[in-house]
């Protein structure tokens, strides 16, 4: 079963996510849980999830992607960066209880001259602060162009960070196709290879869903510019090849490329074709 969708705007809430993904031909999506670049979430409305919950099991929905803000940053220098990364991912994990048994995806982060090692730790201490035992939520990391200082450009830094956190089976990761390949992945000419080492060195169990962009720059380029399917370096072909790899066979795909809602039914249209 292929699960895909795009990024959708939460303003006018889940029951109308739920129906844009209907008319563009998804059956997934993600949302961000509040601006994305921080500050107050809006109040969750209870009728509205209700409706909306209604609406993704009538309609066979796999899991929904929420994604942080990307402006968090849990393992910067500064205290009070940590501390606001700390309490938005908090109060989001109360939110995302509303709908429950879904992903939570948030960027690791940069070290900012800390030393990767120095980043690890701080991101580890706020998931261990942040995790629940008795949540639904499975938080997901994402994979990384590795631009600048970023945490989380290559599988060992995303190991290193499941190595340190309690409550293992509430971690995941999400592979963005457009990140790997800015980090010098080839997913375009050996996919398998690649996925291979995420086995060896973070497992596949732990990949829980993917980011589908197209990339304007070459593998290993480490900018992280996302393009529309078939107009980047990754090419519709190569994207298409690596959905189908068998590892990742019912994982969540959600384009985050650049693109309006009849852009996004286009691509979601394209991927189906190549898929099946
Ligand atoms: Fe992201
Ligand atoms: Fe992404
Ligand atoms: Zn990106």
């Amino acid at each position: 079963m292929l699960y895909i969708g795009c990024h959708l705007s939460s303003v006018k809430g889940f029951e109308n996510m739920g129906k844009e993904a209907l008319e563009i031909g998804a059956n997934t999506f993600q949302f961000f849980t509040r601006n994305p670049r921080g500050g107050k979430a809006k109040d969750i409305d209870l009728e509205d999830v209700k409706r909306f919950l209604k609406l993704a099991e009538e309609n066979k929905f796999g899991k929904l992607v929420a994604h942080a803000p990307y402006t968090l940053n849990p393992c910067s220098a500064t205290k009070k960066v940590r501390d606001f990364a700390l309490m938005v991912m908090e109060d989001d994990m109360k939110r995302m209880e509303y709908i429950p048994g879904n992903y939570y995806n948030f960027h690791p982060g940069s070290h900012v001259g800390q030393g990767a090692e120095k980043g690890i730790e701080l991101i580890v201490d706020v998931l261990n602060k942040i995790i629940k035992p008795e949540q639904s939520t499975v938080i997901l990391l994402e994979t990384m162009a590795g631009k600048g200082s970023e945490i989380g450009g290559n599988f060992e830094e995303l190991a290193a960070i499941i190595d340190g956190v309690h409550h293992k089976d509430k971690l995941g990761v999400c592979m963005d196709t457009c990140h790997v390949s800015d980090a010098g992945y080839d997913i375009i000419n050996n996919p398998e290879k690649v996925l291979e080492e995420f086995d060896k060195i973070v497992g596949l169990e732990k990949l829980c869903a993917l980011h589908i962009n197209d990339s304007l720059n070459p593998a290993g380029a480490r900018k992280d510019r996302h393009a529309r399917i078939g107009e980047g370096h990754l090419g519709t072909e190569a994207i298409a090849r690596f959905m189908k790899q068998p590892a990742l066979e019912g994982l969540p795909c959600v384009l985050e490329t650049p693109n309006e809602l009849d852009g996004y039914a286009k691509e979601i249209d394209l991927l189906k074709k190549a898929y099946y």
